[in-house]
């Protein structure tokens, strides 16, 4: 659907008729927000997932799909829209976003070419296809986890980064300052991979290394209409991100970075979707910035992850996942920015254990400019930490006048926060 021909949808009145599929894994953050939001737009949901036994109604509800089986789960989604069509599809999370593609393909609703969904999703392929383009990313080669590793390590140059090719939120990314220290992260990433099921069986023997790239870090979060890429937000990661392990934590908006930087890392980011063959829906990226320029770490075809979509509530007044609902159902809707500042605090797990309760939520919602401090983990349950788990503690939303206050207020929030862990005992049998 040519995105010219676009409605620019002024009112946020409900739509009638609109039904729309969200393909989503279980227990993705993001599915929550996306029922909200279509549900605030009047538009009927149908979730696709793998949560037949799920205790979440829309999930039990919804339609059970394998998302090992590709071609199966497509059939599926297409029969479904010969009982009663979709008005657009979403697919929430990098599992997700190439299935979503082929159906919305399929079904004639707006889509991005599916392959280029799948370089996007995946990092080995996203590098070669970015080395053959101008964009400037990290020198990197493919590991072979069933090959001897010395013999792969011909002139590399540490410091490094070695991570697998097909998951997210950082887990499994490891840096590496000799070979040593890489041979044990292969190990433990080796590890990770063996326990995740899904995976495609080439994506759980590849690894990517790559050369660590210092400077500050940027989160981008945008939208591609026709191949234009619209800036909704620029984060800055106000932390040091010097590894081993790369936890999120701080997301600020605005950014405070210049404007000609600020420039940059839009063309950049625009260059990569282009590389990909990206032109339609929600852009993820993360760039560092450093004497050399911008660097492209990772550009992905879905939106923030966790629950950190909400910034942009405060950042433009709308909500992104109304933006990308509009979107995938062919219509624009019109984003202002907006005055003032808006952070994040991704809390970071300190230790791995059994969360046994967080103190000081009070004090810390108490603080001056906090929003909310939102704990996702319940008492009792385990905690596991980067580069293994992939779940976030919880998240601090704050916002103020200006960046810097933002950053203060999610600081000194923290600072309020006792995470008590307990050991784990586990029972053999
Ligand atoms: P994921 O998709 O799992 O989040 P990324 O490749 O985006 O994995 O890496 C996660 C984080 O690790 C990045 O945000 C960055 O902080 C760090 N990182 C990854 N690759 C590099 C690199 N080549 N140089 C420096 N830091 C890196």
């Amino acid at each position: 659907m040519p995105f010219s021909s676009l409605q620019v949808d002024h009112d946020r009145g409900p739509r009638a008729l609109s039904r729309v599929l969200i393909i989503a894994p279980h227990g993705s953050y993001r599915t929550g927000p996306f029922i909200q939001a279509a549900r605030q737009q009047g538009a009927e949901v149908l979730i696709a997932s793998q949560g037949k036994h799920s205790i979440v109604s829309e999930y039990a509800r919804g339609l059970q799909i394998n998302f090992s089986d590709e071609d199966q789960a497509l059939q599926t989604i297409v029969t479904a829209a010969q009982e009663r069509p979709f008005s657009g599809i979403i697919g929430t999370d990098d599992s997700a976003t190439v299935l979503a593609a082929r159906a919305a393909e399929q079904l004639g609703l707006p889509h991005n070419p599916p392959q280029a969904v799948q370089i996007a999703a995946r990092k080995d392929m996203a590098r070669r296809c970015l080395s053959q383009s101008k964009v400037r990313i990290p020198d990197f080669r493919v590991l072979d986890i069933r090959r001897s590793l010395p013999e792969q390590l011909d002139g590399v140059v540490f410091p490094c980064v070695v991570k697998p090719v097909a998951l997210s939120a950082s887990r499994g990314v490891i840096r590496v300052n000799d070979t040593q220290q890489l041979s044990a992260a292969v190990e433990r990433i080796k590890a990770i991979l063996a326990a995740e099921s899904q995976l495609p069986a080439d994506a759980g023997q590849t690894l990517l290394l790559e050369q660590f790239i210092s400077g500050q870090e940027v989160a981008v979060e945008g939208m591609l209409y026709d191949g234009e890429l619209d800036i909704l937000a620029l984060f800055d990661k106000p932390d040091p991100m010097d590894g081993p392990f790369f936890e999120e934590t701080y997301y600020i908006t605005p950014s405070r970075l210049s404007v000609d930087i600020q420039l940059a890392i839009r063309d950049e980011v625009q260059a990569a979707c282009h590389a990909y063959g990206l032109r339609e829906g929600p852009v993820h990226a993360e760039c560092r910035i450093n004497a050399d320029g911008v660097w492209i770490l990772e550009v992905a075809a879905r939106t923030i992850g966790g629950l950190c979509g909400r910034l942009l509530t405060y950042g433009t007044g709308r909500q992104l996942e109304e933006v990308v609902l509009a979107h995938a159902q062919g219509r624009r809707v019109t984003v202002n920015q907006q005055d003032g500042a808006a952070g994040v605090l991704m809390i970071p797990i300190p230790g791995a254990g059994v969360l046994k309760r967080v103190e000081g939520l009070l004090a810390a919602q108490q603080i001056p400019g906090v929003e909310e401090v939102n704990i996702q983990i319940r008492d009792g349950y385990e905690l596991i930490p980067l580069p293994e788990g992939g779940s976030y503690l919880g998240f601090i939303f704050a916002r103020g006048e200006s960046s810097e206050e933002v950053e203060r207020a999610l600081r000194k929030a923290h600072a309020c926060l006792n995470i008590v862990i307990g050991p784990l005992w586990k029972v053999l049998v």
